[in-house]
């Protein structure tokens, strides 16, 4: 009907599976009644031939099937964990990685980070020697290689989510086929999620493409040719397996808007409460674009609830956001079942999408639109753009409401926008990605000719370039784009983007490593400042505000943070988020242990030096924009225009120093208002992070004012000082 939930929604069944619902997760079922109530459980003993007789298997099968969560608990009774051995699992997200272990962990009945662990980046949740299973992001196994290229501790290693393909799962696909050439016993696992049959049909194309890639055997064999075991002793064999696991998927109904909204934010939160009023049971869960959308709508939402206290509803309607940076601990309890009489309302990014398991979604409402990184390598900048998802997302995306119980998925499009404005597929994220931190990784790893490697979807040929121009620049590699040394290897054992890493050597050549060691660490985490927007907020954030810019308030508030005795009271009256700066202190540490490593000395230049020492600031300033040279840009005295009439600083143009014409000449870039430095305009700055938006504007982030000279003076292979007369001609 057009009037679903009372909302205009032109309504089509894409149907689900025929089979008729096997169970009911209200039931409550005890854990190992449910684990063999999963799709994946009928399976358990052909894919463990398969893993056996097969050096790699691609799985492919629809979210909630058990991949995840019993793949590797199969795998450890069959005893591939024996002789000291581990299974990993990867997975693209960190919050998946926490979240799954976690799971796993209560499944088989041990405490978190014993049998069952995790590894995100700087946070290891494993105990080696007892660990058997670990799950990691796939960045983390990434970096592993490089202590450990052949991947020795483990017997199996399942790469979960390959269906996402992030930039880490693609080159960690590319290397474990290289790996496995000189491992023959090593099993790979390549796991991807599906719904329905369209999207089935789609994602075995990919699965098949998976599998074709990791055909190293001289012999033509269709996909799908099952091998014998192979003898004891003897390699498994090279032609890879492909198993799809049938679904049990409730049916999802989808309605699309009659015309599509030019605010679905709006549109989300009217048809969550249309959908509310319906008294019907079954929590709700809403894809938005980012972090401000999703706490913006749990305060409407919020706000709609308690105008809906009196009207006798059998729910209570319970708005809860989940995004990325969210604190782990606030990201958990999004994943406890809702109690009685509550019907929680999930307003989440894209990583509710598969990675991630929500019990109780019966409704889910898309606003068909995510953001979407993408890297210009003519700029060298990024932009983040909100996009319209694909369809294959868009699919996904509505089977989360058929988990429990048949579902409904509301778009917020018209029909016609959503076939003819939606891509089929996401462009993998290789492709559309700064690659300097992956070429310098593939270099550590003994890759040189980074050309020939073996990518799954190879990278546009510009990217490539500026990579190896941007690690040169930094001195990582030498001109015949060798590995350098000392910098080169350094910076690759570095945890560290390679910019941050080379500001972290520059300290220890220019004595402060105290000082870059906590900026490093507060741009490692996800936000210092508390939410902000607000007058409060905002008037705290200049107490610790300096002219040299973000990165140096950064340095106040720390020394102020310690002052303090890191008390959490001083963190909150100064709108600080107090777990954050915890994490900072503790990456801190582990930054710290590697410089230890690397035979570099701890040294301070503000240490006992007066608040006036413009010299020793200046120090600091020099090691932060050792690192950041390359993104140096300088106020224009452009014409400002005026966006808006609330707006009357943002206006500001700056322009690249490196370039010499073109769209990197073009770019037109101004300060972002989260900076201390919005309302200064410095001449010339760094800046760590800058981002085109949907304004068309490219916004610096975590600024650091800097002098000219101090270009010529790091990177004189990069700037130059401008000939005389032009200088003259004015
Ligand atoms: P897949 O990887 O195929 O998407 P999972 O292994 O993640 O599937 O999940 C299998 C099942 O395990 C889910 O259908 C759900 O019932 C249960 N499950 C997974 N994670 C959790 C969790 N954190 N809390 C409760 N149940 C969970
Ligand atoms: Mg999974």
């Amino acid at each position: 009907s057009a009037s679903a939930f009372g909302l205009s929604f032109a309504d089509r069944d894409v149907g689900g599976a025929a089979a008729a619902p096997i169970y009911n997760m209200n039931e409550r079922l005890a854990l190992t009644e449910q684990r063999r109530r999963l799709p994946i459980y009928a399976h358990r003993t052909q894919l463990l031939y398969l893993i056996e007789a097969h050096a790699t298997t691609v799985v492919v099968g629809e979210t909630g099937s058990g991949k995840t969560t019993q793949l590797p608990q199969y795998l450890h009774k069959a005893g591939w964990t024996g002789g000291g051995r581990m299974v990993a699992c990867t997975q693209p997200r960190r919050v998946a990685a926490m979240t799954v272990a976690a799971r796993v962990a209560e499944e088989m009945g041990c405490r978190l980070g014993q049998e069952v662990g995790y590894a995100i980046r700087f946070e290891d949740v494993s105990t080696p020697g007892v660990t058997r299973l670990r799950f990691c992001t796939d960045g983390v196994l990434l970096r592993e290689m490089m202590q450990d290229p052949l991947l020795q501790k483990y017997s199996v290693i399942m790469v979960d989510e390959a269906h996402e393909r992030s930039l880490a799962t693609d080159v960690l696909l590319g290397l474990l086929k290289k790996v496995q050439r000189r491992r023959p016993d090593l099993r790979v696992i390549i796991s991807s999620a599906t719904i329905e049959a369209e999207a089935i049909a789609s994602a075995t194309i990919e699965a098949e493409a998976i599998a074709r890639f990791f055909d190293t055997s001289n012999v033509r064999r269709p996909v799908g040719h099952v091998e014998a075991l192979p003898a004891e002793g003897q390699p498994p064999s090279r032609s890879p397996a492909l198993m799809s696991l049938e679904g049990r998927m409730h049916s999802v109904q989808v309605h699309y808007l009659e015309t599509s909204t030019s605010n679905y934010l709006q549109s989300a939160v009217e048809a969550a409460v249309a959908i509310h009023k319906e008294d019907q049971p079954g929590d709700i869960l809403i894809f938005l674009t980012g972090q401000d959308e999703c706490e913006a709508a749990v305060k409407l939402l919020e706000e709609e609830g308690r105008r809906l206290q009196r009207s006798r509803l059998k729910w209570r309607l319970q708005p809860v956001a989940l995004y990325a940076g969210l604190p782990a601990s606030h990201q958990l309890a999004v994943f406890e079942p809702s109690p009685r009489g509550v019907r929680k309302v999930i307003a989440a990014t894209n990583i509710a999408e598969t990675s991630v398991t929500l019990e109780g979604i019966v409704y889910v409402i898309d606003s068909c639109f995510a953001k979407q990184r993408c890297y210009n390598p003519l700029t060298g900048l990024e932009s983040l753009l909100i996009a319209p998802i694909s369809k294959a997302s868009a699919q996904q995306r509505a089977g989360r409401a058929g988990r429990v119980r048949p579902g409904h998925c509301f778009r917020l499009c018209s029909e016609d926008d959503y076939e003819s404005k939606l891509p089929a597929t996401t462009v993998p994220e290789m492709q559309r990605s700064d690659l300097a931190g992956t070429v310098l990784q593939l270099k550590s790893l003994g890759i040189d000719n980074i050309m020939s490697f073996e990518w799954l979807a190879p990278p546009p040929a510009e990217t490539m370039v500026r990579a190896l121009e941007m690690l040169h620049a930094l001195g990582a590699l030498d001109g015949d784009a060798r590995l350098a040394r000392p910098y080169g290897t350094q910076m690759a054992e570095l945890p560290l983007d390679p910019p941050l890493a080379r500001m972290l050597l520059a300290s220890g050549e220019m004595g402060c490593t105290a000082e870059v060691l906590t900026v490093v660490a507060m741009l490692s985490v996800q936000s210092v400042w508390a939410p902000g927007g607000r007058r409060d907020v905002d008037d705290a954030k200049a107490r610790f505000a300096v002219a040299e810019g973000d990165l140096i308030s950064y340095l106040n508030v720390w020394k102020a943070w310690e002052e303090s005795g890191r008390s959490k009271k001083w963190a909150i009256t100064n709108y600080v988020m107090h777990r954050s700066l915890l994490r900072a202190a503790d990456i801190r540490n582990q930054l710290q242990a590697h410089l230890r490593r690397l035979g570099i000395k701890p040294s301070s230049a503000l240490e006992g030096a007066s608040a006036f020492d413009q010299e020793a600031l200046a120090t600091v300033r020099k090691a932060l924009a050792a690192g950041l040279f390359i993104n140096a840009a300088k106020l224009t005295d452009e014409l400002q225009v005026k966006l808006s009439d609330q707006d009357d600083s943002g206006a500001s143009i700056y322009r690249l120093v490196r370039s010499a014409g073109g769209e990197a000449a073009a770019a037109k870039l101004r300060i972002h208002h989260s900076s201390v430095l919005f309302r200064c305009r410095p001449q010339w700055v760094c800046f760590y992070a800058a981002e085109q938006n949907d304004t068309g504007w490219y916004e610096m982030r975590d600024i650091l004012a800097i002098e000219s000279g101090w270009l010529t003076e790091l990177a004189p292979h990069m700037y130059r000082l401008a000939p005389v007369n032009t200088q003259m001609r004015r």
